[in-house]
């Protein structure tokens, strides 16, 4: 489906669930970190990108989906998986609990980036918003996701709605491949520029 000739990161692995700072990887190299409302379709759009048929299912475990999950594509080049943020109705409990974790990621010399996956049917919630206020200072891409959904006028739309509030931004489909190597080359750009 989304596999081309060559893989773009041959080597891609599971490293950590880290509960807490001291529990991630040295701060070497480079990593991109991956965020999104939980069910935006980040696990999907994770395993698409790295051409991985479940490599995030690992976060979706029980117990690690407050977590972060540190992925390496390549020596020194990192995928970090976020937690997936609530639904409208507990958002202040979610983000209590991964709020200061993601806090301490920040400052980290090694991020170099943001992927925010967004459901294309749903667009910029205002907890995407203060993610992207989180990444401050650094580049953030847009993903908004499951554009298979959406038919073309609508995909036009949304686009143009969430090009207002970020510069960087894509349609995207895991299941229909749309999008895959845009996001891919924008990764890798990312992951090179050390
Ligand atoms: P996460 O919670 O953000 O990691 O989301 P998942 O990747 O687990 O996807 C949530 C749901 O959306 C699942 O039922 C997926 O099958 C579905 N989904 C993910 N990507 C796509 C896509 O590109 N198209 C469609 N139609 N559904 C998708």
């Amino acid at each position: 489906m989304y596999t081309t000739a060559v893989s773009r990161f041959p080597d891609v692995r599971f490293m950590i669930s880290a509960a807490a700072p001291a529990q991630f990887p040295e701060d070497a190299g480079v990593e991109v970190a991956f965020a999104g409302r939980s069910n935006a379709g980040k696990s999907s759009a994770i395993n698409a990108i790295t051409q991985r048929r479940a490599l995030a299912r690992t976060s979706k475990t029980p117990g690690r989906t407050q977590l972060l999950n540190f992925f390496e594509l390549g020596a020194g080049r990192r995928i970090v998986d976020l937690p997936g943020y609530g639904y409208a109705d507990v958002p202040d409990r979610e983000r209590r609990k991964w709020a200061p974790l993601i806090d301490s990621l920040r400052p980290r010399d090694s991020l170099r980036g943001l992927f925010l996956i967004v459901d294309s049917r749903r667009g910029l919630s205002s907890a995407d918003e203060e993610l992207i206020s989180w990444a401050q200072g650094m580049p953030v891409h847009v993903l908004l996701a499951k554009a298979d959904k959406l038919n073309r006028k609508e995909g036009a739309e949304v686009l143009r709605a969430a090009s207002r509030v970020i510069a960087s931004v894509q349609l995207f489909s895991a299941h229909a491949g749309t999008g895959v190597d845009e996001a891919q080359r924008v990764l890798q750009s990312w992951l090179a520029d050390s």
